[in-house]
């Protein structure tokens, strides 16, 4: 006989089941359109094979795992010698294998030509909807080839082990591994967007110069993924500030004196570590010309900025997957929230800012599978700052939204909007923050006045489509032409990032998109009728279609 007193209290009702068991890429219309769009119609089975594996729990779990159990520094073994290990949960590892054995680390280095960037954003912005942080030492890896070109004999020794598919986490010698991950190490104590200030010397072992070796001593007040093999650094030498090569072990297989002090407690992107350390005289290669460092360093830099856009994209789909999956199999007050007209706004208002953000990230991706034709060099000379200011800073506000869709249960850590929402302020921050991506812009314009043309060229591409569209652009053309002094061009340098990134997003909606998306968004962001929140799209907006085409359904 059942006692009553353990009988069922209540079912789990009007819960939607977890949304996993996807393919990521064939799920998203605008991606897809886009991969194809922009030059990578080649990757589209790959892209099929890798959304699916994006898609399945175990995957999904490894982004949960890697998160939930932080990476721990170990400085000395229980003998006393210093180690500066760091220990990560096995998914952490996991993601990185995917990653590097798909080549995300390094596929436009390995087979250059047409849509290979563009094919490996679409899987950056696959995967990275999985685990965001994984994607720094990634991104580093990635990136550090641009800089080291400027060292050829570096990038021979290499090279070849940096863009390889193979993932080897041990803490041993290089020399040891098929694979090699890079990190970055410019940010001190006393400056970190003024990098002028390094204080870190570098001392010649022998001779001066490009390829030479020298001995650091300083400190790194931000070093992220300090397990890497090896670090593009900048040090003062007498020459002025300088780029150098500083591996993890020296060769004659000692430990190089990059001593970590301790992980930084950070509020988001916890699965990546990130780092205070010491270089007590840790041996390192000059790489390009002394003096010339942030000239050097720069290079690596414009690719890590140019992923913070995936990055943040890529949040971006992900929050709003699940806010319309959620919306759609929740029902509150009588019918399903997905058919409420206040939330078809919000839902809708999401959809069109991911799309947007997507479509400006591929496009800015063929540029760089461009880079001889002028138009598309000076775009993305451009187009990047544009673009790395505006995407990451709209993405906090969106991963929140996302996650008030959710309600409760997207607070909590066992939903991934927490995790999105935590992670969506870092790609702002890092990699050159707000004010400084303006300032780069303005920097652009009087360096290589030509990008101002380039960005007009391209705009103006999609006039005539869209009258809200063709006075954003006059109003822009206006604003360059008022000029003004240097003080005036930097206090209203954020103003005029806004409109030029709106501008270019809207020109490329009004272009590729349908015209539910396109009107949406020159109606919600540049018709004068926009409210301060997501959701505050104006009357007549056909939500429906833009809800339907941003469902995370196959
Ligand atoms: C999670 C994480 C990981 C990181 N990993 C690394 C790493 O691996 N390697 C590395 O080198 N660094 C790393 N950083 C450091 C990061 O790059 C710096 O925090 C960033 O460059 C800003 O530098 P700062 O913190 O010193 O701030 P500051 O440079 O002091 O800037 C503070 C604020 O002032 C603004 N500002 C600066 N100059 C101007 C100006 N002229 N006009 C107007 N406003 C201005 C900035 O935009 C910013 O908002 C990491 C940071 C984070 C958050």
């Amino acid at each position: 006989m059942t006692s009553h007193y353990l009988g069922t209290t209540h079912s789990v009702d009007n819960q939607p089941v977890a949304l996993e068991n996807y393919n990521l890429f064939r799920a998203d219309r605008a991606l897809q359109e886009a991969v194809v769009r922009e030059g990578a119609a080649w990757a589209q089975q790959d892209l099929v094979d890798f959304g699916r594996l994006a898609g399945l729990p175990a995957t999904i779990a490894l982004g949960f795992d890697a998160n939930h159990y932080k990476p721990e520094l170990r400085t000395h073994d229980r003998y006393g010698h210093r180690i500066d290990q760091i220990n990560f949960h096995p998914a952490y590892h996991e993601l990185m294998r995917i990653a590097i054995e798909n080549g995300l680390h390094s596929s436009p280095w390995q087979s250059p030509g047409a849509g290979a960037h563009v094919a490996r954003a679409a899987k950056y912005y696959l995967h990275t909807q999985v685990e965001a942080a994984h994607g720094c030492p990634i991104t580093m890896t990635f990136a550090a080839i641009p800089a080291l070109q400027h060292q050829p004999d570096l990038l021979a020794a290499y090279g070849p082990k940096i863009i390889a598919n193979t993932y080897d986490p041990r803490n041993v010698p290089d020399g040891q591994k098929q694979g090699l991950t890079i990190g970055m190490a410019m940010t001190e104590k006393q400056g970190g967007s003024d990098v002028r200030s390094n204080s870190t010397r570098a001392y010649p072992v022998g001779q001066r110069g490009p390829g030479q070796a020298y001995e650091l001593v300083g400190h790194k007040w931000f070093v992220s993924a300090p397990m890497c093999d090896a670090f593009l650094v900048l040090a003062q030498t007498e020459g002025g500030l300088s780029c150098f090569f500083l591996p993890r072990w020296r060769p004659d297989g000692t430990k190089n004196e990059l001593q970590i002090q301790q992980l930084k407690q950070k509020m988001g992107n916890v699965a990546n570590a990130s780092s205070e350390t010491e270089l007590r005289g840790a041996l390192a290669w000059m790489v390009g010309e002394e003096g010339r460092g942030v000239r050097t360093i720069i290079e690596m830099v414009a690719m890590t900025r140019y992923d913070c856009m995936i990055g943040s994209s890529s949040g971006m789909r992900q929050a709003a997957a699940q806010a319309i999956h959620h919306a759609q199999n929740r029902a509150a007050f009588g019918s399903r929230l997905s058919e409420q007209p206040l939330m078809q706004n919000v839902l809708a208002d999401l959809a069109i800012e991911n799309e947007a953000a997507m479509t400006l990230t591929m496009r800015v991706a063929r540029s760089m599978d461009q880079q001889d034709n002028e138009h598309e060099r000076l775009l993305s000379r451009i187009a990047t700052p544009v673009g790395k200011y505006w995407i990451c800073k709209r993405t906090p506000n969106h991963a929140y939204e996302a996650m008030e869709v959710i309600g409760g249960t997207g607070t909590m850590d066992t939903h991934i909007t927490a995790r999105l929402f935590r992670e969506s302020p870092i790609n702002a921050i890092w990699e050159g923050s707000g004010n400084v991506q303006c300032l780069d812009i303005l920097r652009a314009l009087q360096k290589e006045p030509e990008v101002l043309a380039a960005y007009f060229t391209e705009v103006e591409r999609a006039q005539g489509a869209d009258k809200r569209l063709d006075a954003s652009i006059q109003k822009l053309k206006q604003q360059f032409a008022a000029g003004g002094d240097a003080e005036t061009l930097q206090y209203r340098a954020r103003s005029m990032a806004d409109q030029m990134a709106l501008t270019l997003q809207a020109a490329l909606l009004v272009q590729h998109a349908p015209t539910a998306v396109a009107d949406a968004f020159c109606a919600g962001r540049l018709g004068g009728q926009e409210g301060l929140n997501y959701g505050t799209l104006p009357r007549g907006v056909d939500t429906k279609t833009i809800i339907e085409r941003a469902a995370p359904n196959e």
